[in-house]
């Protein structure tokens, strides 16, 4: 960062807020991703950790988690286990390595976009929504499909919560594949579904790395109402290769990423039955 000029550690939301109006300013919070941007134009860096966001809550069915919070912190949470049936704690694992995990934060990991991060897809599939407070203090909750999709957050605000549904019961499985534990992700994709009577209810698909992350909803339409002991994988693969327009990347080919994406939910819908038949 050469242009650095300012560091502050505002002690309240309220002060990290005013702050970020001067020109030139960005939140950092993990600082895992602007130590090794590229841009170096940055003159004021506003530290959002000591502004009180770092903390899990549950009531009744629903658990906030504050943004700053680190991915460790949320490994280590009793609470945070119950999400999704434990889809959130899985998805943390699989970010970076220890050292990494104990700085990079969850709001880090979803304000900008990053296609390698992990947590978008899980919370596209648990509806989760997120809380931004704008300039002049107004809180704005809007939904992850929002948040990924079409609304940007600007280097004026603050993504200060993340609100999940636990999802009780629900069927909820998340898959990064990468060549090593600690590399970068090649494809992350995420699915959850309510069962009832043996049939799916209310699925939900996400994927990302190999598309910006969203949800697949023709997919998610084919699957609604369907009795799972006799729904058929295959076809229920291919129209999922048929709905993700895959790019490729210098890492690997758009027919290798099909081929994994296939792999991946026809693992999914493996694990679906079984859960059914047990
Ligand atoms: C070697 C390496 C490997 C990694 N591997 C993975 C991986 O496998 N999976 C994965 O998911 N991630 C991985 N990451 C982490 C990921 O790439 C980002 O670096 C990380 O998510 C950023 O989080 P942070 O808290 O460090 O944010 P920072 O680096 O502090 O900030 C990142 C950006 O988000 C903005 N920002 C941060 N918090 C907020 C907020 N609350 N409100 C508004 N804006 C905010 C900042 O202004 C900045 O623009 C890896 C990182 C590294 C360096």
């Amino acid at each position: 960062m050469k242009h650095l000029k300012n560091y502050y550690y505002p002690s309240s939301i309220e002060e990290a807020l005013s702050l970020l109006t001067k020109e030139s300013t960005e939140i950092i919070a993990g600082g895992s991703h602007l130590i090794t941007a590229k841009s170096q134009s940055t003159n004021n860096l506003v530290d959002i950790s000591r502004i009180g966001l770092n903390y899990i809550k549950k009531e009744d069915e629903i658990v906030r988690i504050g943004s700053t919070t680190t991915i460790t912190d949320i490994l280590e949470s009793p609470i945070t286990k119950e999400i999704g049936n434990g889809i959130l704690t899985k998805a943390c694992q699989l970010i970076a390595d220890t050292p990494l995990r104990n700085v990079i934060t969850l709001g880090g990991n979803i304000a900008r976009r990053y296609p390698w991060a992990g947590l978008p897809v899980v919370l596209l599939v648990l509806d989760a929504e997120i809380v931004i407070k704008e300039q002049g203090g107004k809180s704005q909750t809007i939904t992850a499909s929002q948040l990924f999709e079409s609304r940007k957050v600007r280097k004026d605000e603050i993504i200060t919560e993340v609100i999940f549904p636990v999802k009780h019961g629900w069927f909820c499985r998340y898959e990064k594949f990468a060549l090593t534990t600690v590399d970068y992700s090649w494809l992350t994709m995420a699915f959850s579904t309510k069962i009832e009577d043996g049939m799916i209810i209310d699925p939900h698909i996400a994927v990302s790395r190999i598309i910006k992350a969203k949800r697949i909803e023709e997919v998610e339409k084919f699957l609604k109402g369907k009795t799972i002991s006799t729904l058929d994988l295959d076809e229920a693969v291919s129209k999922l290769k048929q709905a993700v327009n895959i790019i490729s990347d210098y890492r690997s080919s758009k027919e290798y990423r099909e081929h994994l994406l296939g792999v991946l939910f026809e693992r999914m819908l493996k694990e679906l039955k079984k859960e059914v038949e047990q």
